[in-house]
């Protein structure tokens, strides 16, 4: 008897690989996989283990090294159905967890079962990140093009091509653009404050969509003359306004700071009179100034580029983060709130929580609201 189907190629994975996705796993290295000569790249391939035994269904990179990333245990007899069925899956769990914004991840790749695909909402705007061979091929990219049409009615649908990752996949170079429709800005909100969105401008497909909900929770405890470090385009600032005396961004963009003067214009009536100031400076040197001057704050929020994009760089990312951490606790009034931030994935949250521990007992004082990324 076999249950794999009979169009897809097979691909027989090493007896660690088959441990690996029993025990939940979704991606097969390459040095896992016993010979897959004349596989096409970027193929729906059904996986067995060394026997013949069938695992699951996945797809299939000639290049990168994770060859295989899983779609389902199951035989797949329609990937493109399945595809459809899983954006739809994707698009009624975001309606009913979200709260209070139209800007959010409403597809991320292996999470929601879908490898390689990533589908960012604003407002009327979607924009998209392709990152595996499979997804590349037409069947694909025309069935959640279509899908994502019918279940959305988007305005526009854009591409954020990142080049490094299709040199990977030795995927020919692509130009971003637009994928459907002709609108590329909009406004979004998120928690009620307005942001202007340019979709071919700004990091990554355009806003910091994963520190929503953590702007929410810094506007709770935010009071007083409030810093906001590594501002971009004012996420934190502009939710910490209402709240705040007095609210100040620093970030070394100037492009950044101008979107970010362009967001609180338009969050005039939420921010009433006040006035954000913006400050184009290297934080590291300008809160070193600060700190040494004494200047103090009731609310700092931290959020810097990642700092360790490799385990090699976890000593000095934790360097980094001690540097500005240990300033802004010195930098905080009686009874303050640091808000600090760490998107670094080789920082683990132990590593970044003894970082912290060891100034906030030296120092002894406030209270620490503590976010991760
Ligand atoms: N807090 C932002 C995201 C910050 S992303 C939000 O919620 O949207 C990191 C920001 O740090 C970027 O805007 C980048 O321009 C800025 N940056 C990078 N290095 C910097 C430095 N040395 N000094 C000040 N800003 C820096």
């Amino acid at each position: 008897m076999s249950s794999t189907h009979p169009n897809l190629p097979v691909v027989k994975i090493s007896p660690r690989g088959a441990t690996r996705l029993k025990s939940g796993h979704v991606w097969i290295y390459r040095s896992d996989v016993l010979g897959s000569e004349a596989i096409p790249p970027g193929s729906v391939v059904t996986v067995s283990d060394q026997r013949g035994k069938m695992l699951g269904t996945a797809l299939y990179s000639s290049s990168s090294q994770i060859a295989l990333r899983l779609l389902s245990h199951e035989p797949v007899p329609d990937s493109l159905a399945l595809l459809r069925q899983r954006i739809i899956d994707a698009i009624a769990y975001r309606k009913d967890i979200v709260r209070d914004a139209d800007a959010y991840r409403l597809i991320f790749s292996e999470a929601d079962f879908l490898p390689g695909l990533i589908v960012d909402r604003y407002n009327d705007i979607l924009s998209i990140q392709v990152l595996t061979q499979a997804m590349d091929t037409n069947p694909m990219r025309e069935t959640f093009i279509s899908t994502l049409q019918e279940q959305l009615n988007p305005a526009a649908i854009v591409e954020r091509v990142d080049p490094r990752v299709r040199e990977l996949e030795t995927l020919p170079p692509r130009a971003s653009g637009l994928l459907h429709g002709d609108k590329t800005a909009s406004t979004f909100t998120m928690n009620s404050v307005q942001f202007l969105y340019d979709a071919m401008e700004g990091q990554k497909t355009g806003a910091f969509l994963d520190q929503r909900e953590n702007y929410a929770a810094a506007a709770r405890y935010a009071h007083g003359a409030a810093l906001d470090v590594f501002c971009y385009h004012g996420g934190f600032a502009l939710h910490l306004a209402p709240h705040c005396a007095a609210v100040t961004g620093i970030d070394s963009s100037r492009p950044a700071l101008e979107q970010a003067d362009k967001n609180a214009a338009l969050n005039h009536e939420l921010l009433g009179n006040k006035e954000i100031e913006w400050i184009e400076a290297n934080a590291f040197d300008l809160l070193k100034d600060y700190s040494a001057a004494s200047h103090l704050y009731d609310t700092i929020v931290l959020d810097p580029p990642p700092f360790a994009k490799t385990k090699r760089d976890l000593d000095s990312a934790l360097r980094g983060y001690k540097e500005l951490n240990l300033r802004a606790l010195k930098m905080l009034r009686k009874g303050g709130v640091l808000v600090t931030c760490s998107c670094s994935y080789h920082v683990g949250q132990t590593d970044f929580l003894e970082m912290l521990a060891l100034h906030y007992v030296i120092i002894r004082r406030s209270y620490l609201v503590i976010l991760f990324r």
